[in-house]
């Protein structure tokens, strides 16, 4: 058993709002919600942040994209657009350690990344 919450979500652990699953990719609705949409996309795999991809990832990598581009137009985002971010480590504001990417959209978000 794992004790990383995001792999308790995909082993079915913990309730999740699932919206979209393939062989390698999960996603569901943030528990804390930034913005009217707000949908985190993770591995299956467990990755701990960004910089532990290896050149094995890329087709994963690639997959989480494609996936977040097909969420977006499912949830009706994709035509005025969205954020797609990555909280990498302490400086980056990361708070788990299971590698995931934010689909923000729903509202006009500043031009600029917050700081
Ligand atoms: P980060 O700061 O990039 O590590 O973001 C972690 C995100 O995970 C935050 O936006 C949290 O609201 C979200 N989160 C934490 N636990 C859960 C959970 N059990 N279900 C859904 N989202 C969660
Ligand atoms: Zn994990």
């Amino acid at each position: 058993m794992s004790d990383c919450i995001f792999c308790k979500i995909i082993n079915k652990e913990i309730p999740a709002e699932i919206v979209y699953e393939d062989d390698q990719v999960l996603a569901f609705k943030d528990i804390n919600p930034v913005t009217p949409v707000h949908i985190l996309l993770i591995p299956k795999k467990h990755i701990s942040d960004l910089t532990a991809i290896t050149e094995g990832d890329k087709d994963l990598i690639g997959q989480l994209h494609l996936a977040a581009v097909k969420i977006a137009e499912e949830v009706g985002i994709a035509d005025e657009g969205f954020r797609l971010v990555n909280n990498c480590r302490e400086f980056g504001g990361q708070v788990v350690y299971h590698l995931h990417f934010h689909l923000l959209g729903g509202k006009k978000l500043n031009a600029r990344p917050s700081q």
